[in-house]
């Protein structure tokens, strides 16, 4: 059953639990635009932080960086995105439809979906046209004085022209690195398969910076790690893979460069990037600054380091997780939707329930309960209605514990400690709770769904 899931359901869930909304809903909505509510949010922050924790906690090669989303306008002529950024596009007269004209395989006609654009004998196609995917503003007060700038398509840009600024301090040759984590704006055209492709979205990018000789090996060395990286927190082998890009794929800059992909509802697609950028980027920038940024020896000799990128979108991780936890099944005559989320990515550790609300003697132990945890996990207090629809609301959201104060509590100081994907019920002492719930969430973790593609 778990892998009939389909975007569709995972869509209705996360506006049932409120992880995400359409955007601009009351005025309609806006295309490839979302909200994030609350659960949406903690999940987003928990992906962020273990990302950002694999790269620069727990080594001691790289560094962070929060760079400006709006940047000089010269940084994106000498990235080649002013030049370079777009996608070609062809309209249809008939419709007045807009498609992306490497798409059009997956494209729907706006008279007739059944059909493909161009199918119908009123379709009328353009020729395709480049379209830059960059969104273009102002800076200053008035339209006509402004100065033309962009909003950043990547967060990559950022890393690059402080390369010097960082190497300067982090007390760090190379190979080193920088990781950054932070909004991108993109004017897709394409349809975004909900939460997939957005106009806005988060990135999480590390710029690997290593002498030449070594670029090949880093860069298999990163595409790798990031593999262990989604395995770590729970994505099934079955649907994850790696695919190197074909030669004709490259970008005109990179040596090489795989994508791992995900098979979402929509198939196989790109979950993240890696790839091989060689010098490309610093000596773009050297070139069009004059400031050089390069590497300079001890001995005084001087290169311009290679860079490997690994480019991972938190929006598109997050909806990867979503459908790789999601699964139903029937218990005792009933289904039950579950998430069956990495503890430590789920929005909600536990969930502390007084099985009679209205018992003043459980729901003062639970409160006291939830009250130490809070102080190290996210927590839920949850005293209404049936103890059954509580236990499935947070199956919905994918709390790994939920911690039950009954009248046995009262006799002996001990609760059930219940396991959100084998149910397995447990009786431990209240005092002993937290350590036995930290101890759980720190222990490593993979998914009880089938793993067959
Ligand atoms: P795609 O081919 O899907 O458009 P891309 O190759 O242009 O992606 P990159 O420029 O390599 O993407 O960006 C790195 C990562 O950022 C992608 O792997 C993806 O996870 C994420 N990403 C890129 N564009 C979007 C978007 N419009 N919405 C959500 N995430 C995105």
């Amino acid at each position: 059953m778990a892998d009939a899931v389909t975007m569709d359901k995972i869509v209705s869930l996360c506006k049932r639990r409120g992880f995400v909304f359409p955007s601009s809903e009351i005025y309609g909505g806006l295309g490839s635009s979302y909200d994030y509510g609350h659960y949406g949010v903690l999940l987003k922050d928990n992906i962020k932080q273990r990302w950002m924790s694999s790269m620069v906690q727990e080594r001691d090669d790289i560094v962070a960086l929060d760079s400006s989303i709006i940047l000089h306008p010269e940084v994106w002529k000498a990235s080649g995105h002013v030049g370079g950024f777009s996608d070609p596009l062809v309209d249809c007269k008939f419709c007045k439809k807009r498609y992306r004209a490497d798409h059009l395989e997956d494209a729907q006609c706006g008279q007739r979906p059944s059909k493909r654009p161009g199918e119908t004998s009123d379709c009328d196609l353009t020729e395709a046209r480049q379209f830059n995917l960059m969104f273009e503003t102002s800076v200053g007060a008035m339209e006509e004085t402004g100065v033309p700038v962009y909003l950043r398509p990547e967060t990559a840009q950022g890393i690059f022209i402080n390369f010097k600024n960082v190497a300067g301090i982090a007390r760090r040759k190379p190979p080193f690195g920088i990781a950054q984590v932070g909004k991108s704006f993109r004017n897709e055209i394409t349809p975004g398969n909900f939460i997939f492709r957005t106009l806005e979205f988060e990135q999480m990018e590390m710029e690997f910076f290593v002498p030449p000789a070594e670029a090949d090996e880093w860069y298999r060395y990163w595409v790798d790690e990031r593999y262990a990286w989604h395995r770590r927190y729970g994505i099934r082998e079955s649907h994850l893979r790696i695919r190197p890009h074909d030669d004709d794929e490259l970008s005109h800059y990179s040596s090489g460069t795989s994508d791992l992909e995900y098979l979402f509802p929509i198939g196989w697609s790109e979950l993240e990037g890696i790839a091989n950028r060689g010098d490309f980027d610093l000596s773009a920038h050297t070139a069009a600054s004059g400031t050089k940024l390069e590497w300079v020896e001890q001995d005084g000799s001087r290169y311009t380091p290679h860079v490997i990128e690994p480019a991972l979108g938190v929006n598109r991780s997050m909806l990867a997780f979503l459908v790789d936890a999601y699964d139903e099944e029937i218990v005792a005559e009933r289904e039950r939707t579950v998430l069956r989320l990495h503890p430590q990515l789920a929005p909600v550790k536990a969930a502390v329930l007084p099985l009679i609300g209205k018992s003043d003697d459980m729901s003062g132990r639970a409160r006291k309960l939830y009250e130490e945890l809070r102080q190290v996990i996210s927590v839920e207090y949850d005293d209404g209605g049936q103890i059954g629809r509580r236990y499935r609301r947070h199956d919905e959201i994918g709390t790994p514990y939920a911690l039950t104060i009954d009248d046995q509590t009262l006799e002996d100081d001990t609760i059930t400690i219940r396991e959100r994907d084998s149910l397995a019920q447990e009786r431990i002492s209240i005092a002993r709770t937290r350590e036995h719930v930290l101890d759980r969430l720190a222990e490593p973790w993979s998914s009880p769904k089938v793993d067959a593609a």
